[in-house]
């Protein structure tokens, strides 16, 4: 047993919180701000990141900013480089990059993001001459072997941009990228390009997560729920500096005792209908019409990560990044 162990040899057990190494996840990956930061504040911040307080001085200082969002602007257009060589895939670097990558799982509701795109576009369709904000998404993560419903998560991301990423009343105004092969390697050049950070968990699911520090680390903003440690980079930003959205653990118990009807919520959002309705009808698969049918039954009938509950939410949420990023 792992206690008898422990009792042998106390001394060899001690916990270790998840956190990151400001050295890979900014001043390797991102050179470009770590020089920014370091030419106002010093260096020591490499080794004590509490110093990257001293940056509030800053706040209102026009050149800082200037600089910030000159080093930004550069990693895009070299992730949009990166992207049009090893993948053939031309993106707009003057759109908001939105992006999530981590493991692809259910909990991690990476169809909440598909659901969002899908609306964005239906959005357009609808108004094709109406202002809108430029968006990139761009989803990526592993599934486990033998995780069919994973497996299906990426055929949906893949599906849905053959269908948004060729249609010419959209243009350049969205994209979804489905983000191959996500290691290590590839999050140090992507997450250095983000705009904008998807944490969208369903609150109490995620331990604690370390993506999120990446992001943050690198001037990208969060859009997420009240879920692992987003609730200490909100406690240490202030919740009004990241985009929190959604059910908090509470409103989740809450849910579970009344017990969650996804019907509820498909029948009274009409643009979560279209959505809902595009997968079931195959829109977005139209050489196999019944290729999602798994997915849709999932949502409407044995969603343990309530998805259509933080639906109403999470779009209104990204209209006030949309806002903000313009
Ligand atoms: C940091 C990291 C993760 C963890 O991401 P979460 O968003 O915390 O799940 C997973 N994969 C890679 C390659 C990473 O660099």
């Amino acid at each position: 047993r792992f206690k008898d162990f422990y009792e042998l040899e106390p001394h060899k057990f001690q916990n270790k919180t998840n956190g990151i190494t400001p050295r890979r996840w900014l001043l390797l990956c991102n050179p470009g701000l770590a020089e920014v930061i370091a030419q106002r504040i010093g260096e020591e911040f490499v080794a004590d990141l509490d110093q990257l307080q001293r940056l509030r001085g800053f706040v209102d200082d026009e050149s800082f900013i200037r600089d910030v969002a000159k080093v930004k602007q550069e990693n895009k257009a070299k992730f949009a480089a990166f992207l049009e060589r090893e993948y053939g895939v031309q993106v707009n670097p003057a759109s908001l990059f939105d992006i999530q990558v981590k493991r692809i799982h259910e909990y991690k509701r990476q169809l909440l993001n598909c659901l969002h795109v899908i609306t964005l576009y239906n959005r357009i369709k609808k108004e094709p001459n109406k202002p809108f904000v430029p968006r990139t998404v761009m989803i990526g993560g592993k599934a486990a072997p033998g995780y069919h419903m994973a497996k299906m998560i990426i055929k949906l991301v893949t599906s849905i941009g053959d269908v948004v990423n060729r249609d010419p009343a959209v243009g350049d105004r969205l994209k979804l990228i489905f983000l191959e092969n996500y290691r290590v390697s590839l999050a140090e050049k992507v997450i250095p390009a983000a705009d904008l950070s998807e944490q969208i968990s369903t609150a109490g699911t995620e331990a604690s997560g370390t993506g999120n520090m990446k992001f943050m680390l690198n001037g990208a903003l969060t859009i997420g729920t009240m879920d692992g440690a987003n609730v200490e980079m909100a406690e240490e930003a202030g919740e009004e500096n990241l985009f929190i959205f959604g059910m908090r653990v509470p409103d989740v118990e809450a849910l579970d005792r009344r017990g969650y009807c996804a019907r509820e919520f498909y029948e009274r959002l009409p643009e979560l209908r279209e959505a809902v309705d595009q997968l079931s009808s195959g829109f977005f698969s139209p050489h196999q019409p019944d290729l999602f049918r798994d997915i849709v039954n999932m949502l409407l009938n044995h969603d343990r990560f309530k998805v259509f509950a933080d639906y109403e939410d999470y779009i209104k949420c990204q209209e006030k990044v949309s806002a903000l990023y313009k």
